[in-house]
Parts: C-alpha cells; sequence; structure tokens
C-alpha cells in the first residue's frame, strides 16, 4: 500500500508517511486506495480481543511493517497497565437504539491515547525502515490535551524523547499538573511566557531554523511532530470503528450487514475521519454525525458547501473542540475532488488568502448523503449533561455531550432513521469534574477540580479514574520556562541537566 499527498504530490510507503507527518507539497497522506474488509472478516472481529481487532485493521495499512512488529506494538500500546479497561475501548448501552463507546481508559482519559498509545512505536518502527538511527525528537506545542497524551505516549520509548511547549497562562490547573508530574526519562516539560500562538510559533520557528536543526544533528537527534495530521495518527483511529461494530454484533444488537451510524463530538475533524475510511473499507457504516459546538464552521460546512473562518472564535465548555480550521477535513474534500490534488491545492490557497472556499452543491450533495452536521451551545451541553444523568444515569463529559444533545435533535427532526447509533465518548466526566458538577447541581459553585471530582463520585456514584486522584500527591518533575524567542535554549538547557 503506497500512500499520496492529498494536493497531488509523492508516493510513499506507510513508514515513510509516519515519519515525514506532512507531505513536502503541504498536504496530507492519504492511501493510494481503500483496502476492503469482507462481513466475514468482521464477523469474525466479534471474538477476537482490542489488540487482535487492531492487528486485524492496522496491517491492511502498514504493509511495510511485519504482523509480528504491529502485534508487538498493539500490545505495547493497549496494555492493562495503561488501560484502566480490559477492553480498551468498551461499548455500553445508553437506551434503546443508543450506545456510547468508551474511548477515554487510557492514561490522560480521553480519546488522543487510543493514538497516541500507538504513534511512538510506529514513528521508532519508521525511522529504523528508513535508515534513521538518531534520536526521534518529538516537539509539540500544546493548548492542553495534546501535550499530556503525547508525553504518555513517548515516555520510556527507546530510541524517541518528547518535549511540550506550554502557554504558561493558556492551559487549565488539571492539565498543568497532568503535564509537569510526567514521568520517564525521556520526556521534557517547558512552560513558555506568552499565550498558545507564542508556543506554536515558536515551535513551528524551530523546525523551520537550519542552526537549531544543525546543533540537534550535532547530538544525534532529528525531530518530528506528532499532530493529529500524521497518518501514524489517523490509522489507529478507525480500529475502534470496526470494534464497536463487532461488539454490537457480539451482543446481538445487530445482525452482521445491518447499517449503524455514529455520532462524534469534533474539532479537527481527524476522529470522525477515521469512520469515514472505516465505511469505505466496507464497514457497513450509516450516517456520520458530525457534532460541533459553538465554533459551529463545519455544521455551515456541511448545510451551505461552503467553508469559511470569518466568524468570532468562542472559548467553550468543550475545548478541545474550539477549532476554527479542521486541518483533516482536507482528506475528505480529497475524495469529494475525485482525487483530483490540484482542485484542493486551489481551495487550500482560497482558504489561506480569502478566509474560505466552496465546494460546490454537487459535491456539497455527495458528503451529504454521508454525513450530518449540527451543533450545541454550552447551554444544550449542560442540559444534555443534566438530561443523561436523570434519564440513563450516564454521566457524560462536555465533549460527548455536545454529540449526545445533537443525536438526539437528528432523532427529533428525522424521525425515519431509527438505525441505531453509537455516540463516542471523547472524555471521561472527571476531566472537567467542575463543569459536569455544575450541570448535575446549576448551585455548585466548588471550582477547584478535586474537590469537584470528589462531590461528582459522591453524588453519582460513577467511580474517579485513579489516575486523577494520584495527581494530587505527584511530584512536580518539570519547572523550566522560557522566553517565546529562547525556546531553542532551554530545551538544549534541559539536555543537558
Ligand atoms: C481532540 C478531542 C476532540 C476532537 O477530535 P478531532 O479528531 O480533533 O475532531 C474531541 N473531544 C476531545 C475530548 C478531544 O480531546
Amino acid at each position: 500500500m503506497s500512500f499520496f499527498s492529498t494536493r497531488g504530490g509523492s508516493c510513499v510507503t506507510a513508514s515513510q508517511a509516519i515519519l515525514r507527518g506532512i507531505a513536502p507539497d503541504g498536504g496530507l497522506y492519504v492511501p493510494a486506495m481503500f483496502p476492503t474488509v469482507s462481513m466475514a472478516k468482521i464477523s469474525a472481529m466479534a471474538e477476537m480481543s482490542y489488540p487482535e481487532r487492531a492487528v486485524a485493521v492496522l496491517k491492511l495499512f502498514l504493509e511495510d511493517f511485519s504482523i509480528p512488529e504491529i502485534d508487538r506494538a498493539v500490545r505495547a500500546a493497549y496494555s492493562p497497565e495503561r488501560f484502566g479497561d480490559p477492553a480498551v475501548a468498551p461499548l455500553k448501552k445508553l437506551d434503546d437504539g443508543n450506545w456510547v463507546l468508551e474511548l477515554f481508559h487510557g492514561p490522560t482519559l480521553a480519546f488522543k491515547d487510543m493514538a497516541l498509545q500507538l504513534l511512538p512505536h510506529l514513528l521508532k518502527m519508521s525511522a529504523e525502515k528508513n535508515g534513521e538511527n538518531r534520536e526521534v525528537c518529538i516537539l509539540v506545542a500544546t493548548s492542553g490535551d495534546t501535550g499530556k497524551a503525547a508525553l504518555e505516549g513517548f515516555r520510556d520509548v527507546p530510541g524517541t524523547s518528547c518535549t511540550v511547549f506550554y502557554p504558561l497562562d493558556g492551559v487549565s490547573d488539571v492539565q498543568k499538573l497532568q503535564m509537569v508530574t510526567t514521568g520517564g526519562s525521556n520526556t521534557r516539560v517547558i512552560a513558555v511566557r506568552g499565550n498558545f500562538d507564542d508556543a506554536q510559533t515558536g515551535v513551528k520557528e524551530l523546525f523551520g531554523s537550519e542552526e537549531f536543526i544543525e546543533e540537534m544533528n550535532r547530538r544525534g537527534k532529528t525531530l518530528s511532530s506528532a499532530n493529529s495530521i500524521n497518518l501514524g495518527r489517523l490509522v489507529p483511529q478507525v480500529v475502534y470503528y470496526f470494534s464497536a461494530y463487532a461488539d454490537l454484533v457480539r451482543e446481538h444488537a445487530i445482525l452482521a450487514g445491518d447499517p449503524v451510524n455514529f455520532c462524534v463530538p469534533t474539532g479537527n475533524f481527524g476522529n470522525i475521519l477515521a469512520g469515514y475510511y472505516a465505511r469505505n473499507m466496507g464497514l457497513p457504516v450509516g450516517r456520520l454525525i458530525c457534532a460541533s459546538n459553538r465554533n459551529n464552521v463545519l455544521t455551515d460546512f456541511f448545510h451551505s458547501g461552503i467553508y469559511s473562518t470569518h466568524r468570532t472564535f468562542f472559548k467553550t465548555l468543550s475545548p478541545s473542540m474550539d477549532i476554527l480550521v479542521s486541518s483533516n477535513l482536507e482528506r475528505l474534500l480529497y475524495e469529494a475532488a475525485d482525487r483530483d490534488g490540484d482542485l484542493i491545492r486551489v481551495w487550500m490557497n482560497q482558504l489561506k488568502e480569502c478566509g474560505s472556499y466552496s465546494v460546490g452543491d454537487q459535491r456539497r450533495e455527495w458528503m451529504e448523503s454521508m454525513f450530518y452536521g449540527d451543533c450545541a451551545d454550552n447551554k444544550d451541553t449542560l442540559a444534555e449533561i443534566r438530561r443523561r444523568w436523570e434519564d440513563n444515569g450516564y454521566l457524560l463529559d462536555p465533549h460527548t455531550a455536545v454529540a449526545s444533545h445533537v443525536l438526539h435533535q437528528y432523532r427529533l427532526s428525522n424521525g425515519l432513521d431509527d438505525t441505531p447509533t453509537v455516540i463516542v465518548a471523547t472524555a471521561s466526566p472527571y476531566k472537567f469534574a467542575a463543569d459536569v458538577l455544575r450541570a448535575l447541581s446549576a448551585d455548585s459553585g466548588e471550582t477547584d477540580p478535586f474537590t469537584a471530582g470528589e462531590e461528582l463520585e459522591r453524588m453519582t456514584g460513577v467511580p474517579m479514574p485513579e489516575s486523577v486522584r494520584r495527581l494530587r500527591e505527584l511530584p512536580v518533575r518539570h519547572t523550566a520556562e522560557c522566553d517565546r524567542d529562547k525556546m531553542g535554549e532551554a530545551l538544549f538547557k534541559s539536555m543537558d541537566l
């Protein structure tokens, strides 16, 4: 299996695509064709463990990896030490016709672990396959969740290291605590005096600085990134769509071949895109419901065919979905454009220069046959957390609540679609305990996340994950701080310690 760039150029192997992250022409790597999985194979997955399902799907994309290599990586990534639930991605019944796929049992309690636990192993092997024997140094700028997920993924993976830059005044207390208490001998966390843009611009400058790259070289290291457009983050996400379907078959909730809808809380479009890839591989997916918060640029896109960033940016209760440019959408556009890289380049240039592009009615209708977009504001989100708790005894986090609200509206307005539907749950409610508590008891003014978590546990009986409880006692291991124009120096200084 080879991979093309969405902007027309290059044809590379899976390991090259993973090592490079982004194509030299600025495009994203996409499979040359979609491998197919027969209904018999999907049914057989019902009897498999999550790691076995992962091998069955990943081997179709990662052709220059051997099956034992994939198997080893998958078992290390989804081990019981790292995932708090033996099923890894358990499927829970919510009510008649609706299920929840829980993707938050990894070390950082959010769905990014599903990919970032595996990526380091894939990246390390990709380096070796391409004659790269230097240490692979990952640099990440984070506004919160991705940083911690990357640190936990790369922690103590031989031949790699991970450095995270976070804005001193731009992450929540829990997020900061999660990062600065990270263990491992190959992790570094550095606070940047500035906001998220400062940290992100700084990292981009390091990637573009010859001087910095030379010094890295001299130290026997090479740079790489772990952001969500990397193919090595996309393919692990395809697995759990198959896994959820196989679980529905095993539970006799559906017959093999029946369609299933998925409703996905969406930001950068990586998660839901993996569902679309699963559909292209033969998984009987009905509708992919794309749920946004108040930053509803995708809702408007699916309704109008026009993607426009001329809008106000809102901070919401679902911060990981506060995004105006959904970078993984480019991979769907590529299919909508009949794989015409020139057309993608035109649209992406329009986006860069004018802040918008239009795909036209025909392509919009084609997308609408598979996708449905809608959104929920903060009020809807809090009301949905309360409704699901009171009606179903299920505790949602604010991101998943956005999806649950959108699904509820979808069912009301599309009365004929009674297809069984899986809500993809992306974070543990205990990651956002103060907001979830406020949803259940409006008069709670508790803002301390730990106290709010304890109160939430008392109220609901839903157990608080151990990793949250422990966080309060873990020693702070990372205290470095630097100015925005001294990030490279700060990194070398911490390497020399
Ligand atoms: C990253 C994230 C999302 C958005 O996922 P995308 O792949 O960017 O669409 C949703 N919820 C949570 C909790 C996340 O961390």
